[in-house]
């Protein structure tokens, strides 16, 4: 796109999201690193994400679906791609013509796998995954011996390579939780376990963003990072994105649309939980749920307008929402920062997460598909 949008637009820079691999890979010196670009990136855009990622120095991209690993080869993206969200009757064959590595989580995924290595005529990259304690996707430790067996035959009889052993934290955003041992144990003996019985796999992983950079310890040969890539703190407990190191990649800026003087007593969008005390200004800001400002965050979400951060007066609706400029008066087509890296005073994603009860994770990966993103640095 050539024109800078008006109504809304996130802005994306892809220098930012270079920036924070190179800090990510610092803080995993002897680990390689997966950028995470599911879910589109976390909505800052899988295609252009994924290759800043890739010349700062990710050797590896993941994604949840394989439709999401098959996009970007589809774009021309080169080099180890896993995804680890299957169900029967996926795309395994593509995949495994596609060369992606394939999670498989128990009995019924090998023999998806098996069954798509026969048809391809090669063998599908798989990677192990064991639930060491987050009781979501993953094999039991009462299952993984079936599991491996299974696979370990698998690969000698030629259908499939065990390139990965792998996991998933339940807490690595709490550091201290008790689990997070516990599952560094467990990962440590179905490791052994695998390997034991002849697994040789090329990556042992189970390290997302916060515990990359809260616990060394975990990061084994390799670090998915998802967040933290895109410049935004996975957790207020860890600290801003500034004292991590990181620079928010998004700032969502929208036009004002429309600035009236109104009396007092005037109700402010559907429901007038907002009602003007005085004489005041109203300025609308033509951005609203369905772009993914948060509908919770109504009465509370920030904006940046006119030089100072506002609150959003009444509710989100669908497509629109209201700041009371109180005295101050700005202009219709005045910009309005929703979120970005807070540099310049504008709210964070952090703190829109805060007021609609929520993680920083679901605030950039809501904006919606009716926001165009345009990029910087690309
Ligand atoms: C989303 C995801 C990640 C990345 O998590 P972040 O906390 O964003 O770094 C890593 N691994 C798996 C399995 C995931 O689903």
């Amino acid at each position: 796109m050539n024109e800078t949008p008006t109504r809304v637009y996130a802005e994306i820079d892809l220098d930012a999201v270079r920036a924070n691999v190179r800090a990510l890979r610092e803080r995993a010196p002897g680990a390689e690193l997966m950028a995470v670009v599911k879910a589109d990136a976390y909505g800052h855009g899988a295609i252009p994400c994924a290759r800043a990622a890739q010349e700062a120095g990710a050797t590896w991209l993941g994604t949840a679906t394989p439709e999401e690993a098959l996009a970007l080869r589809a774009a021309g993206i080169e080099g180890p791609v896993m995804c680890w969200l299957w169900t029967p009757g996926g795309p395994w064959q593509a995949a495994v013509e596609a060369d992606l590595d394939i999670s498989v989580s128990g009995m019924w995924a090998l023999d998806e796998a098996r069954k798509a290595a026969h048809a391809a005529g090669r063998r599908a990259r798989i990677q192990l995954k064991a639930d060491t304690g987050l009781g979501r996707n993953g094999c039991q430790p009462a299952d993984w011996a079936e599991l491996v067996g299974a696979a370990v035959a698998a690969e000698a009889e030629g259908t499939v390579k065990i390139t990965g052993i792998w996991s998933h934290f339940a807490c690595a955003d709490e550091p201290g939780h008790p689990s997070i041992a516990l599952q560094l144990t467990a990962f440590r003996d179905m490791l052994a376990y695998a390997e034991k019985e002849g697994a040789r796999p090329e990556v042992r992983h189970i390290a997302n963003s916060p515990a990359t950079l809260t616990l060394p310890e975990s990061h084994y040969d390799l670090v998915r990072c998802g967040l933290a890539v895109y410049g935004v703190s996975p957790a207020p407990e860890l600290g801003t994105s500034q004292e991590l190191g990181l620079r928010p990649a998004m700032t969502l800026k929208a036009s004002v649309a429309l600035v009236k003087a109104v009396p007092p007593g005037h109700g402010v969008s559907y429901g007038h939980h907002h009602v003007t005390e005085a004489e005041t200004n109203l300025a609308l800001i033509p951005a609203g749920y369905a772009d993914g400002i948060p509908r919770h965050a109504s009465g509370r979400g920030p904006v940046l307008v006119g030089g100072k951060v506002r609150r959003v007066a009444g509710r989100v609706a669908m497509d629109q929402f209201v700041v009371d400029l109180g005295s101050d008066l700005v202009r219709a087509g005045d910009e309005a920062v929703i979120f970005g890296s807070g540099e310049h005073g504008e709210p964070t994603a952090e703190d829109w997460a805060r007021a609609a009860d929520t993680i920083a994770y679901e605030i950039v990966t809501r904006i919606g598909v009716r926001v165009p993103r345009v990029y910087r640095n690309g």
